[in-house]
Parts: structure tokens; C-alpha cells; sequence
């Protein structure tokens, strides 16, 4: 009874290969809160981040803990915090190149080389304003995993509901691998045989740009995954991906173009294409087992 309540995936006859995506600095050009909210709340953007980090630092709270309460503070009196407030902040963040097309593009590829493809976002942004973002609300998303405030009976934020750290961001590719999707559902720690995971790690890939992003690309990286790194095409400043790289982080990086014929468009068809092939031999060497196996 119990997993009737609970939103699963199961096993299908294709093989599906999951994109997960940080969010500030992988997708958009800036953090979300630095484009709009920040501003409409009369800070200059290095102070608001300045004033989180101590109220972190000297308080022993978690740093995303630290935004979500000053957020909330600093909306008293000057606006109204409830969701529908977040999503239009949401609204207004830039994505780059390409992004608004992507998911869907790339979703067809994968449908055209016998492989299902899901996006799901990781961040430790804020969920609501990621929702209020076009891409999000054409239904790119799986599962928009990020922090997220609870609303009290007349809709204003209230608490947080969630938090998402750069450790505890990787709980989410163990639901996504078992197809174990909310975010409550004790069965991410139920034992599935190998042949029986709907995404095996070797199957995911996960693009990121920072060090918050490193005990996720490690975790996919070691299982045989695809870990990416992306840096802003106009800066250039590639100094973070080659160190990731250098301490094994990272597979591959490209610039965070996400157009068609780009880097990192190729990237992730030859991932799609090898995942395909790959998955074609998985399949008889599991046949193969179970008859031994009588
Ligand atoms: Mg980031």
C-alpha cells in the first residue's frame, strides 16, 4: 500500500539516460536571486551574499539556510513573500544559449536512437522561482529538486520546506537511479538488483560548474557515469574545469552553450549514442546470467 502513495519509476524496455542539472552558473549566467529579488529588496548584490555568509559563519547555519532566512526577512514590509512572487523572479532569470530549446531537442534525439531522456534538476536554489522559469513550465523537468519554502494559510513563506546542500544533493541520483522519485520516500533505501535499476549510474550524466557540484560529479563519475563541467562561454574562464578535471572530478567540459551543433550538444548525443549500444549488450549479458542461473 504503501508505495501507492508515493510517485515511482519502474524498469521500461528502453534504457533511459537521466541529465541532472545544477542550476546557478550550468543553466543561467548568474545566481537566481541576483537577478531581480536582490535588487527589488534595495541591496547591491555582493552585500546581500556578504550579509548571508556571516549570518552563516557566526551562527554555525547552513549557507543556504542563511539565504532563505535573510530572504525572508528582508521581503518584510517591502513585499509580498509567497510563491506566486517567487515564480515571477523565476520568470525573469536568463538562461544560456540555446537552454530554451534544449531540453526538448535533446529529449527527441534520445527518442530517435531507441533511448528515453529525462532532465532533472539538483540545485541549491530555490525551487519555486526554477518553476516560474519557461522551460520548467513547458515541462522540460522530471523532478525539480531544490530548497523550497512551506507557506502558512495565507501563502506567505513561512519556514523552509526543504534544503538542498552540496552533500545532500547527492541523496537525489540514488532516487533517480531506482526511480524512487519523492522526496520522502524511504524506499531510496531499498536494495534493487542490478538488472532491475531503472537508471544504472553508468546512464547518467551530471552537469555542473562548481565546487558544490564535486560530490556529485564524483559519485556519478565513480560509478561509470558522464560528469561534466561548463564555464561561461563569454568570460572563457576555464580555470575551474581544468582543475576539476585534474582532480578527477570531471570526464569532459564544455562551454555552456546549450545550441544546437555546440560542444557540449555533441557531448551529450555521444553519450546518448554509446549509452544505446551499451545498453543493447547489458541486456544479453543479463539474459545470459539469468539462464545460467536456471
Ligand atoms: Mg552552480
Amino acid at each position: 500500500m504503501e508505495e501507492l502513495r508515493y510517485q515511482r519509476k519502474h524498469k521500461e524496455d528502453r534504457p533511459v539516460v537521466a541529465i541532472c542539472y545544477d542550476f546557478d552558473k550550468t543553466l543561467s549566467p548568474d545566481d537566481m536571486q541576483a537577478q531581480g529579488y536582490i535588487q527589488s529588496v534595495g541591496y547591491e548584490v555582493d552585500k546581500f551574499w556578504e550579509k548571508s555568509n556571516a549570518l552563516s559563519w557566526e551562527n554555525g547555519m547552513d549557507s543556504n539556510l542563511a539565504y532563505m532566512y535573510l530572504m525572508m526577512e528582508e521581503a518584510r514590509g517591502t513585499l509580498v513573500f509567497n510563491r506566486k512572487a517567487l515564480e515571477e523572479y523565476g520568470s525573469k532569470v536568463s538562461l544560456f544559449p540555446g537552454a530554451d530549446t534544449w531540453f526538448e531537442r535533446i529529449r527527441q534525439y534520445g527518442e530517435e536512437h531507441g533511448v528515453i531522456v529525462e532532465h532533472y534538476i539538483i540545485s541549491s536554489g530555490l525551487r519555486e522561482m526554477i518553476e516560474g522559469t519557461d522551460v520548467a513550465k513547458a515541462g522540460a523537468f522530471e523532478q525539480v529538486y531544490a530548497s523550497s519554502f512551506f507557506y502558512d494559510d495565507r501563502g506567505v513563506a513561512v519556514w523552509p520546506a526543504q534544503v538542498v546542500n552540496y552533500t545532500n544533493k547527492t541523496q537525489f541520483l540514488f532516487r533517480i537511479s531506482k526511480g524512487v522519485l519523492d522526496w520522502n520516500d524511504p524506499g531510496v533505501n531499498d536494495y534493487f538488483p542490478p538488472d532491475e535499476i531503472r537508471v544504472p549510474f553508468r546512464n547518467m550524466v551530471y552537469i555542473g560548474d562548481s565546487d558544490t557540484d564535486v560530490p556529485c560529479m564524483k559519485l556519478v563519475n565513480s560509478y561509470g557515469g558522464h560528469s561534466i563541467g561548463v564555464f561561461n562561454a563569454k568570460t572563457d574562464d576555464r580555470r575551474k574545469v581544468h582543475k576539476m578535471m585534474q582532480d578527477n572530478r570531471i570526464k569532459y567540459f564544455a562551454p555552456a552553450d546549450y545550441s544546437e551543433g555546440t560542444e557540449l550538444d555533441c557531448l551529450v548525443k555521444a553519450i546518448i549514442d554509446r549509452t544505446a549500444a551499451n545498453e543493447k549488450l547489458e541486456s544479453i549479458y543479463y539474459e545470459n546470467l539469468k539462464e545460467s542461473k536456471g
